[in-house]
C-alpha cells in the first residue's frame, strides 16, 4: 500500500532523511522510533507533503505521490494524520469537528456527514460526548474525537505523531486502546511512538531511525530481544 524508496531529504544543509527505504501492506501497522531529530516527524510529514522531499520517491497504491503534479489535496483525502496536540475547534463540537472534513473536503451533505461522524464517534467511544465542546472533554477524550475526525475521511492510511505525548499518564490507555482497535479492524498505520508495549503488541514492523537513517528494522520481537545493532539496543533499553 505504501512504498518509500530511497527517500532523502533536508533542511537547508541539514540533511534530515538519508536514503530512507520501506514497504507497508495493507493491514499493516509499522511503528518507527528514534531519538529525539531522528526524523520521525519528517518522515511522517512527507508521506502525506507537509514537507518535501529532495530525492526519492513515494507510492500509495501504487501511485507516486511526490513530484509536482500530484494534487496534494487529494492526497491528503487518503492519508489521516493524528499529531500530538488535538488541534480540534474549540467553538464546534465533537460531532461538528469530526463532520467539518466530510462536508467540506468530500462535500457530504450534513445529513450523510453528521451520519459518518456518528459512526466514528461510536468506534472511538464517545457516543455520550457527541456534543460536547473540547473544553469539557479530558485530552484523551480530545485525542480520540482527533483520530475518528481523521478516520471520518475514511483514509487508505493512518499517520500517528506521538499521539499520547501530550496526555497525562491515566489517559495513554484509552487512546491506545481506540489504535488498538483500528489496527484489528485491518487498517493501514505509520506509527511514531515512546509507548514500547503497543509497538510490541501491535507492530508488524518497526523501524528503528537514528540520524535520519534506518539502522534497523524488523519485528518487534527481534528489536526488543534480540537486536543486531547496539544503537538499536542501547536506545530501546533507555527507553523501556
Ligand atoms: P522528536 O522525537 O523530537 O519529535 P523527530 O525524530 O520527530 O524528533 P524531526 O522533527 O523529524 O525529528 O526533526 C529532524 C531534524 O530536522 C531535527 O534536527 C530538526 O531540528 C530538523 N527540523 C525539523 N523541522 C524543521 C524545520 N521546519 N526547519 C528546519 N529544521 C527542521
Ligand atoms: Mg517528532
Amino acid at each position: 500500500l505504501l512504498e518509500v524508496d530511497r527517500v532523502s531529504q533536508s533542511y537547508g544543509t541539514e540533511k534530515v532523511l538519508r536514503d530512507i527505504s520501506f514497504e507497508m501492506d495493507r493491514g499493516d501497522v509499522t511503528v518507527l522510533v528514534g531519538p529525539s531529530g531522528s526524523g520521525k516527524s519528517t518522515m511522517l510529514r512527507c508521506v502525506n507533503r507537509l514537507t518535501e522531499i529532495d530525492s526519492g520517491n513515494i507510492y500509495l497504491d501504487g501511485e507516486r505521490i511526490t513530484g509536482p503534479d500530484v494534487d496534494v489535496n487529494e492526497l491528503r483525502k487518503e492519508v489521516g494524520m493524528v499529531f500530538q496536540d488535538f488541534n480540534l475547534f474549540a467553538h464546534l463540537t465533537a460531532r461538528q469537528n469530526i463532520m467539518l472534513g466530510p462536508r467540506r473536503v468530500l462535500g457530504l451533505d450534513k445529513e450523510e456527514a453528521g451520519k459518518r461522524a456518528d459512526e466514528h464517534l461510536e468506534m472511538v467511544g464517545l457516543t455520550p460526548q457527541a456534543d460536547s465542546y473540547p473544553g469539557e472533554l479530558s485530552g484523551g477524550q480530545q485525542q480520540r474525537v482527533g483520530i475518528a475526525r481523521a478516520l471520518a475521511m475514511e483514509p487508505k492510511l493512518m499517520l500517528f505523531d506521538e499521539p499520547t505525548s501530550a496526555l497525562d499518564p491515566e489517559l495513554i490507555g484509552e487512546v491506545l486502546e481506540v489504535m488498538r482497535d483500528l489496527a484489528d479492524r485491518g487498517m493501514t498505520m505509520l506509527v511514531v511512538t515512546h509507548e514500547m508495549s503497543f509497538a510490541r503488541e501491535v507492530a508488524s514492523e518497526m523501524l528503528f531511525l537514528d540520524g535520519g537513517k534506518i539502522v534497523e528494522r524488523g519485528p518487534p520481537e527481534q528489536l526488543f530481544d534480540r537486536p543486531e545493532e547496539d544503537r538499536t539496543a542501547s536506545f530501546l533499553r533507555r527507553i523501556t
